[in-house]
């Protein structure tokens, strides 16, 4: 919460610098239209060109900046509604200054926020109506419009380009979590949540479109020996390269998932039976010779169970189930090995 107010208080601080300073004019040119006193002109002064940086200040000491700052907001608001009076009800200034006021209120904290400033601007009008003498006079003339023209084209574009930034890095930030929310953390491979909704999605294409696709399951031989014998440490640093050989030796196309600890599958999508069980032999042959060559992987071997899609499956688990049985059917046949199941 902290956090997230201290980036909302500097995003407004640098619109608020903006804002404020171009709006000086606005109220000036309503001030030289209609004469004031010099503490009129100290208090506009204050506002536009100190204001800012002190209602930064105040809000990055408060205990909650991202409250402070919206109160701020409000005040801002509360002084639009007073030099409305102070330029006599002058128009054009006065539109403007107190569209673009709301339009931050909307962007910053949505109708509540909007609706809050508006109490603030009516409570500024009428401190203005209370403290000076208002003669009503709306008509803006040549040189107070033109002194707005910067304010109504400039600060939209400032409070776009801000918003725009700030969309951008959540666009970002949420992806990065989608990323995050499918990945396993240890491997980086796709976790067993994602990957089963990718598995559902792949059982549907094969039934409907009659793709060719086999499901790969492998399990690491006596993996439990390599903890005990050498630790979890290693453990988790075999599991790693294990999953590095699988992404450096499957298509690019394949789905690859941690299914469970030490528990591997794979998606081989569009492939003949034939090619599957080729791939995932050599991927056995890989991993017996790592053996010998880097032994990145502590001597482990795999056992794997490879089975192609078949129309009678019931559902993607049932297409599970099957790769599970041939893994287990190559555990029984003294592990390193593969038990295909296919055309
Ligand atoms: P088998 O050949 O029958 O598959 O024997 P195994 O020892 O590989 O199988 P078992 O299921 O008995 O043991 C799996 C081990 O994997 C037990 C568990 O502690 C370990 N394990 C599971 N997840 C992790 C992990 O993230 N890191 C580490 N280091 N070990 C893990
Ligand atoms: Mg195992
Ligand atoms: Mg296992």
């Amino acid at each position: 919460m902290i956090g997230k107010g201290v980036r909302f208080v500097k995003r407004i601080y640098q619109l608020r610098v903006i804002g404020l300073s171009i709006g000086f004019f606005c109220v000036a040119a309503g001030f030289l239209q209609n004469p004031v006193g010099w503490p009129l002109w100290a208090l506009l002064a204050f506002h536009g060109y100190l204001w800012p940086h002190l209602a930064y200040r105040l809000a990055l000491r408060s205990k909650i900046p991202y409250r402070a700052e919206r109160l701020n907001l409000v005040i801002d608001t509360a002084f639009g509604g007073f030099w409305l009076i102070a330029m006599q009800g002058n128009l054009v200034p006065g539109a403007v200054i107190l569209a673009m006021l709301s339009m931050d209120n909307i962007a910053a904290g949505g109708t509540r926020l909007f609706l809050r400033g508006l109490v603030g601007s009516v409570v500024g009008a009428l401190l203005g109506l209370l403290l000076l003498d208002f003669r009503f006079l709306p008509q803006s003339d040549i040189y107070t419009v033109v002194a707005c023209l910067p304010m109504l084209a400039l600060y939209p574009l400032a409070l776009g380009k801000s918003t725009y930034d700030m969309s951008k890095k959540l666009a970002e930030r949420s992806r990065e979590f989608e990323t995050v929310s499918q990945r396993d953390g240890l491997t980086g491979l796709l976790n067993r949540r994602y990957w089963e909704t990718l598995l559902i999605e792949e059982f549907n294409i094969c039934r409907e479109r009659k793709q060719r696709s086999s499901l790969l399951l492998l399990d690491l031989d006596h993996f439990k020996n390599i903890n005990d014998t050498h630790g979890h440490l290693v453990g988790d640093e075999v599991l790693k390269n294990f999953a590095q050989l699988l992404r450096d030796n499957l298509r690019a196309d394949d789905l690859i998932g941690r299914y469970g600890g030490e528990e591997f599958v794979v998606i081989l999508r569009d492939i003949s039976f034939s090619e599957a069980e080729t791939l995932a032999a050599r991927l056995i042959e890989q991993v017996r010779r790592h053996r010998h060559e880097h032994n990145s992987l502590w001597g482990c071997t795999i056992s794997a169970g490879l089975v192609s899609f078949h129309g009678d499956m019931e559902a993607h688990y049932s297409w599970l189930q099957r790769a599970d049985n041939a893994m287990y059917r190559a555990k029984d046949r003294g592990r390193d090995c593969l038990v295909a199941e296919g055309e």
